[in-house]
């Protein structure tokens, strides 16, 4: 997955837990938000850094995510009120840590922001073709996936990594056009329009 720079993830931002609400049903266990990104998808983005990771990757620059019972619980109800206090926002970015490791409250999430209109990126660990054959065991990963718009996937491989790529951090992992991957049956990456 691509690794959260200084640019993109303000550490005392990641670090501010004055906002969570710690008391609604459906939560997730996060890292951190960012409110305004421009370098995690398409336009302006809200971003949230989903807490837990079993991939490993070496390099990795966000290793504070790793541990599954890091980060701090935070309602999906909180995460909404935060986003619909922003007007500009393109859409929002789920990354992490590993966000398919909580796909219920991602799932719930997602239905909120679809409700918005707004676009959604998941950045992921595992591959397209490994998440595939979770939707097939899992309906949520299922339905999460069927409500995403681009999907940046594969680990992090550090010989691989490349600066100059967009949203990616490393070369194998490929920037992936949703919409047009279910139109077509077949991988097609995503362009800027
Ligand atoms: S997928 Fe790899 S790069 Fe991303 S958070 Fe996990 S270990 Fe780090």
């Amino acid at each position: 997955m691509k690794v959260p720079t200084e640019s993109s993830v303000s550490r005392s931002r990641m670090m501010d837990w004055s906002w969570y609400n710690m008391t609604r049903a459906y939560s997730l266990r996060i890292a951190g938000i960012v409110r305004e990104s421009i370098v995690d998808g398409p336009g302006i983005r809200f971003v949230v850094f989903c807490q837990g990771c079993p991939h490993g990757c070496g390099g990795c620059h966000n290793p504070e995510s790793h541990d599954f019972d890091g980060g701090q619980e935070c309602s999906i109800e909180r995460l909404v009120q935060e986003i619909d206090k922003n007007p500009l926002l393109a859409g929002v970015t789920f990354s992490g840590g590993e966000p398919l490791c909580q796909p219920e409250g991602l799932l719930e999430l997602a239905k909120e922001i679809k409700k918005r209109d707004l676009s959604i990126t998941l950045f992921s660990g595992y591959t397209y073709e490994e998440i595939t054959i979770k939707a097939e065991e899992a309906e949520t990963v299922f339905q999460l996936l069927r409500l995403t718009d681009i999907l940046i996937d594969g680990r992090f491989v550090q010989e691989l990594r490349d600066l100059t790529l967009q949203f990616c951090g490393s070369s194998n992992q490929r920037v992936i056009d949703m919409n047009k991957t279910r139109e077509t049956g077949e991988i097609v990456l995503w362009k800027q329009s």
